[in-house]
C-alpha cells in the first residue's frame, strides 16, 4: 500500500503587534525533524509497504505543493504537531484542520491524523477517517493492515506505548536533512538534528502533558542512543543538536554516560537539553558543559515558593541559574502567567528576575488548561472552564490567578521590553554576537523570545 507521512506546514508568521497574550503562540518559524514520522515510516518499510515523508513545514510547500505530493497514496498520515513528543502543545491548530478539509475535499486518499491533537481533542477531527492517539509506533500499523484486509469501522485507535528499544532508527535519509537548522544563537544553525532518548515523566507538574501523550516512563537504551548520534554525526555532520527529553538529568546515571560517551567520542557538536531545577547540582551541569551542552532549559513557571509547591515544581531558581551560568551554559528560564493563587507582585518578581540574572530565552506565556491536566480538572471544579472548545480554551488561558488579562498583557509588554533591552546590551559589548544576531535576524523576523 503507498502511503503518505505528511507533516503539515507549520511555519507561521508573526503578529505585527501583540494585543492579546495568547498571540504569544501564534509565531513560529521551527524547521526541526518530524521524528515520529521518519520512525514510523522505517516501521511501515518494514512491513513492506511503499512510504514516503512530505515535510511540508521544512519545504515550506502550500496546500497545493502538498497535493501534488501526496494525491496517488492511499492513506495520508497527518503529523498533528511539529515535535509530536513534546509536552505543550500549541493550542492554535488550525492549520492542520485546514490541511485535512483541503486533501479531503481532493482526493480520495484515506486520511489518518497522529500526536497529541487528536489525543486531546479528538472532536475537532471530523474531516480525518482515522485518529490514533497517544503514541503511534504500534497501533498505526495495525490499523492500517486492519484496512488492507478487512473494512474497518473503529474510527479512533488508542496507540499503545511502544518499548522504545524495539523502534528502529529513524529513516534520516527520507527526510530533506539540509533544510532543518537550530533556533539558537548560542549553537551554530547548521546542521542541527534533534532527538528523544527517553519518553515520559514521572512528575506531575499541574499545567503539563508530558503524563498524558507517554503513559509511562521509558528510556532507549545507550547503545542505540549512541548509534543515532554517530549516524547523525558521521553521515549528516551535525554540528547542532537538541536531546528533547523531558528532563534530561532525571536519571543521573543515564545522563552522565551520555555526557562521558560525548566526550569519549570527541564529538564537537554543541547541543542544548531541558531538565528539571531540582534535577542539577553543580556537578552535573559542569559535566553537560564539559560535553558540549551550551543551553539548558529550566522550567522556572513562577518565582512564588507558594505556586511552586501548588503547581509541583520547588527549587532555587536563582541558585541554579547561576551555576547554570557560571559554567558557561544559556539558561532558559520558561515563565507562565495566571496560574492558581498568583499575584501581580510574582510576576513581577518574574521581570525582576529575567533583568537581574539577564535571562535571554525562554518565554514568558499564559499558562493553558489542557484537557486531561490537574489544572483542567481545577479549572472545571472551580467553575472557570465550561467546556473544551476552541473559543473555551482561549478564554481560559491564564484566567486561573487574581491577575487580570489586561494586566498579564501589560507585563507581557514590560517583559519583551526587557529582553530587548538586554540583548542590545550584550550586542553592544560583543561584536561578535551582534553580527550573529544581525546575520539571525536577517534570516528569521521574529523577536527575541
Ligand atoms: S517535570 Fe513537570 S513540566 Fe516537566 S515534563 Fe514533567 S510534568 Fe511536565
Amino acid at each position: 500500500m503507498k502511503i503518505a507521512l505528511l507533516l503539515p506546514n507549520m511555519r507561521k508568521s508573526r503578529p505585527k503587534q501583540i494585543t492579546d497574550t495568547s498571540e504569544v503562540f501564534k509565531y513560529s518559524d521551527r524547521v526541526w525533524q518530524p521524528i515520529m514520522l521518519a520512525t514510523l515510516d522505517a516501521i511501515l518499510e518494514q512491513k513492506g509497504h511503499k512510504t514516503e515523508i512530505v515535510d511540508a513545514t521544512a519545504l515550506n510547500y502550500n496546500l497545493y505543493d502538498i497535493l501534488d505530493a501526496v494525491k496517488y497514496s492511499e492513506i495520508i498520515v497527518v503529523q498533528s504537531r511539529r515535535m509530536d513528543y513534546y509536552a505543550s502543545a500549541d493550542p492554535n491548530f488550525q492549520y492542520v484542520l485546514d490541511t485535512i478539509n483541503f486533501l479531503k475535499e481532493n482526493t480520495a486518499s484515506k486520511i489518518i491524523v497522529i500526536g497529541p491533537y487528536p489525543t486531546y481533542y479528538p472532536s475537532y477531527f471530523t474531516q480525518a477517517d482515522y485518529l490514533v492517539t497517544y503514541e503511534p509506533e504500534i497501533t498505526l500499523p495495525k490499523l492500517i493492515r486492519k484496512k488492507e484486509t478487512e473494512n474497518c469501522s473503529r474510527r479512533i485507535w488508542n496507540g499503545d506505548p511502544p518499548d522504545l528499544n524495539k523502534l528502529p532508527h529513524p529513516n534520516f535519509h527520507k527526510l530533506p536533512m539540509s533544510k532543518y537548522e537550530s533556533e539558537s544563537i548560542d549553537m551554530p544553525r547548521k546542521p542541527f538534528a534533534w532527538l528523544t532518548t527517553a519518553r515520559g515523566c514521572t512528575f506531575k507538574c499541574m499545567f503539563c502533558l508530558a503524563g498524558r501523550i507517554f503513559q509511562t516512563y521509558r528510556e532507549r537504551s545507550l547503545d542505540l542512543v549512541f548509534e543515532e548520534l554517530t549516524i547523525l554525526v558521521e553521515k549528516y555532520k551535525i554540528k547542532s543538536f537538541m536531546f528533547m527529553d523531558y528532563n534530561f538529568t532525571y536519571n543521573r546515571k543515564r545522563a552522565v554516560n551520555i555526557c562521558k560517551g560525548i566526550i569519549e567520542r570527541g564529538w564537537d557538536f554543541k547541543w542544548t537539553c531541558e531538565t528539571r531545577g531540582d534535577l542539577l547540582d553543580k556537578t552535573m551541569i559542569k559535566l553537560l558543559a564539559k560535553a558540549g551542552c551550551v543551553g539548558l532549559g529550566v522550567g522556572v513557571e513562577n518565582l512564588s515558593s507558594s505556586v511552586q509547591k501548588d503547581i509541583k515544581k520547588q527549587f532555587d531558581v536563582y541558585e541554579v541559574v547561576r551555576l547554570i551560568k557560571k559554567a558557561g551554559i544559556e539558561p532558559s528560564c520558561p515563565l507562565l502567567m495566571g496560574l492558581p493563587n498568583e499575584t501581580l507582585e510574582d510576576l513581577e518578581n518574574a521581570l525582576k528576575f529575567t533583568e537581574d540574572l539577564k535571562i535571554q530565552h525562554g518565554g514568558l506565556k499564559p499558562v493553558i488548561p489542557y484537557v486531561g491536566t490537574p489544572l483542567h480538572r481545577y479549572g472545571k471544579k472551580q467553575g472557570i472552564i465550561k467546556n473544551d472548545t476552541s473559543e473555551e480554551v482561549k478564554r481560559n488561558m491564564g484566567a486561573f490567578s487574581e491577575v487580570s488579562k489586561e494586566q498579564q498583557l501589560q507585563i507581557l509588554h514590560k517583559f519583551l521590553k526587557i529582553r530587548r533591552k538586554l540583548l542590545y546590551k550584550k550586542m553592544l559589548v560583543h561584536p561578535r554576537f551582534a553580527l550573529k544576531v544581525l546575520k539571525h535576524k536577517l534570516r528569521r523576523t521574529k523577536w527575541f523570545s
